[in-house]
């Protein structure tokens, strides 16, 4: 059975959080001399000189209007990256405890370890990029805090299959963390639904890629009331800040943009894919259900050097196991798939 308590951190059950100067009086008030803060305000056009919401209560109440979970159930992050580090520093013992990654995957869960002093056993994808469930099995002991799950996966492109992901979170006594950093552009549900069926379940997301907004640094975890206010307790005070908490909430007035870019992408995506099975020099296209897609190559190196030479930047991902002679290319305006298209027409 899962227990919160069982996994939470000695330090982090009894730590007296950060009390701010806001959060020390009840009532109504118009003077405030209590934060330190310039009275006279900012050199700018808009003000700044007043600390932000801690817990960024409107755009956690417009964000719960467009996900259907309440706010109580929403953590904001300096990106979803920081929500990764504070899962680490609120279950991870140093030197102790360890977490599952699945790669290929995103590089950030492996950095954040490595960072917190967390051991991560890798457990490969298989062939099909999909889960090994008997493989993350073996994998797991009694000091396994987190398993990272990424779908639809970075840098395959492909979503993992929800019934083994469901395994898991019936099974593993620690937390599953699904980071759906490219629902938006998928065919798949998001599994923000299921919160209420497993208590041990952490789902991030993020306003930086289908919103637009990598610049802002806006990341979202859902979870159980309980686990986010332990990641409250955990987090910077003041962990995203004003402009980023006006700008967002704006941007999230503006669902409809957002929509018409994901259906351009996608379109442009399929195209995208057409053109590329035309050249010698690709092997495989791997299916996709984000905003970029995984090629693989003859020669991985040689095609992103001269895009480089031509200044078109993409991600080698040769190196990669499991993703050997492949690149990843992220989905362009019509433009610039063009424009990777004809060069790649000049590559010999
Ligand atoms: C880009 C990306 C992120 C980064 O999110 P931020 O909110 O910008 O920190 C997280 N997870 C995956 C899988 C990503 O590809």
């Amino acid at each position: 059975m899962f227990e919160l308590n069982n996994i939470l951190r000695e330090n982090i059950k009894n730590l007296t959080p950060y009390s701010s100067a806001r959060d020390e009086y009840t009532g109504e008030a118009s003077v405030f001399l209590d934060a330190n803060e310039n009275a006279y305000g900012s050199p700018l056009e808009t003000a700044y000189n007043r600390y932000p919401d801690p817990l960024q209560y409107q755009v956690k109440l417009k964000l719960s209007q467009i996900k259907g979970v309440p706010p109580r159930n929403i953590f904001l992050g300096n990106g979803s990256d920081e929500a990764i580090d504070i899962l680490f520093r609120s279950f991870c013992n140093p030197g102790v405890d360890n977490v599952i990654i699945v790669p290929p995957t995103y590089g950030m869960y492996q950095v954040s370890a490595n960072i917190n002093d967390v051991e991560a056993r890798k457990v490969l994808l298989t062939e099909e990029y999909q889960l090994d469930l008997e493989g993350i099995a073996e994998a797991i002991d009694k000091n396994t805090k987190l398993i990272f799950i990424c779908s639809p996966n970075n840098p395959t492109g492909n979503s993992i299959n929800r019934d083994d992901i469901e395994t898991l979170l019936a099974n593993f006594n620690g937390i599953v963390v699904i980071d759906e950093a490219y629902i938006n552009f998928s065919r798949q549900k998001t599994f923000i639904q299921e919160l209420t069926e497993y208590a041990n379940l952490v789902v991030l997301q993020t306003l930086s890629k289908a919103w637009g907004l990598a610049g802002l640094r806006v990341g979202m975890a859902f979870a159980s009331e309980e686990i986010i206010e332990v990641m409250n307790k955990v987090k910077p005070p003041y962990n995203v800040n004003e402009a980023s908490q006006q700008l967002a909430l704006q941007a999230l007035n503006n669902v409809s943009l957002v929509n018409l870019w994901i259906k351009e992408t996608l379109e442009q995506r399929d195209q995208l894919v057409l053109a590329l099975k035309n050249f010698d020099f690709v092997l495989d296209i791997y299916p996709s259900d984000a905003n970029f897609i995984l090629v693989k190559t003859t020669n991985a190196k040689a095609i992103y050097d001269f895009l480089v030479q031509n200044g078109i930047i993409i991600r080698d991902r040769s190196k990669v196991e499991l993703c050997e002679g492949c690149l990843r290319i992220t989905i362009g305006t019509p433009d610039e798939n063009k424009t990777l298209l004809s060069t790649l027409q000049q590559y010999k």
